[in-house]
């Protein structure tokens, strides 16, 4: 049985505004994030997705607190906030970054702060713990605050359990960007693919942090593999 992708979209028309120069398509999207809406998906076992605040956000709600992959713009915290008590009252206790782009760690802080425990690939602490650019998005990231670095990194890949369910987080390699991992939700077969997967145009390759096509094309070979 075919598993279930969710994956970032927000970013559909990034590397023509980048190229064209003026104003960075990061601050377009943080803007625009400040009135987004958010909506959800139910996919299987309790399982949902959230898009419409940067990269889609999976939510496994349960006794032990959300766990969150992904953590959307930072500015849609009262509607995303709005969007997690609607599907339980329980807090965020971990949070998940597929990878460093900001459009899936930009929340970090406020979920840390509601005490929610951040895991990541190691590159992704890495690039947030100082200041990075972004050629393509002619955009330079301040270094995070020390409350969005994910207190738990890993190399290779790493097993969570939680509200009784596993959790497999499996390292790329370099693909997108240095610091892509998946999210395989094992008992209900729920994929979460982090920016590994476009749909219906081509890739953003961030090469400043390490992304390359060859790696993109291996990230996609695995991703089919895994759900068909
Ligand atoms: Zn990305």
């Amino acid at each position: 049985m075919g598993g279930m992708a969710a994956a970032g979209m927000v970013l559909k028309g990034f590397p023509a505004i980048a190229q064209g120069g003026g104003t960075s398509p990061v601050i377009i999207i943080r803007k625009a994030a400040a009135t987004a809406k958010i909506t959800t998906t139910p996919l299987r076992g309790g399982i949902s997705m959230l898009d419409g605040s940067g990269g889609n956000v999976v939510v496994l709600p349960g006794k032990e607190g959300k766990l969150l992959v992904d953590a959307g713009i930072d500015v849609s915290k009262p509607q995303l906030s709005v969007a997690l008590e609607a599907i339980g009252r329980e807090p965020v206790s971990r949070l998940v970054n597929t990878h460093w782009h900001f459009d899936h760690t930009d929340g970090n802080e406020w979920l840390h702060k509601s005490g929610a425990a951040i895991t990541a690939h190691v590159n992704t602490r890495r690039h947030l713990a100082r200041s990075t650019r972004v050629e393509d998005w002619n955009f330079t990231f301040p270094a995070a605050p020390a409350g969005a670095l994910p207190g738990t990194t890993f190399e290779s890949g790493k097993t969570i359990h939680h509200n009784g369910r596993t959790i497999v987080l499996q390292y790329y390699g370099p693909a997108h960007t240095d610091s892509d991992i998946s999210v395989h939700f094992q008992e209900d077969d729920v994929l979460h693919v982090a920016d590994t997967w476009w749909n219906g145009f081509y890739p953003f390759i961030d090469y400043s942090t390490g992304g390359n096509i060859d790696g993109m094309i291996r990230a996609a070979e695995r991703n089919l593999k895994v759900t068909t």
